[in-house]
């Protein structure tokens, strides 16, 4: 029981693996994988590290780790396709509707 007054295990940033992957559970911000290091303290002053068995997820914003799995994808990069697009006959991907011919597979529209 002692130890747990004087010391803990807390979890630190080792490395980005891949910035903006996901939101945080939390505060819904952008939040980072990261690659964890597990830090064990004793008064204060940190004895022993090792690597997180996963990367996971670290929110910048409010300092959260938290697993992939229970994160929130992020953010769609590029807009969808408009709904009103036009579809093309043949291969049934949504084309802007100036295009005359489909990009995708050269479908006279
Ligand atoms: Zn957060
Ligand atoms: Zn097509």
């Amino acid at each position: 029981m002692f130890f747990f007054f004087v010391g803990g295990i807390s979890p630190q940033v080792r490395q980005v693996l891949k910035p903006d992957a996901a939101r945080c559970i939390r505060c819904g911000s952008l939040a980072d994988l990261v690659e964890e290091e597990k830090v064990l303290k004793l008064f204060f002053v940190p004895v022993w590290r090792w690597l997180g068995k996963e990367p996971v997820i670290y929110c910048n914003n409010c300092s959260t780790f938290f697993p992939p799995s229970t994160s929130l994808p992020p953010p769609p990069s590029h807009m969808p396709s408009p709904p009103d697009g036009l579809r093309c006959h043949s291969c049934a991907r949504v084309v802007d509707p100036q295009f005359s011919f489909c990009p995708y597979c050269g479908y006279s529209l």
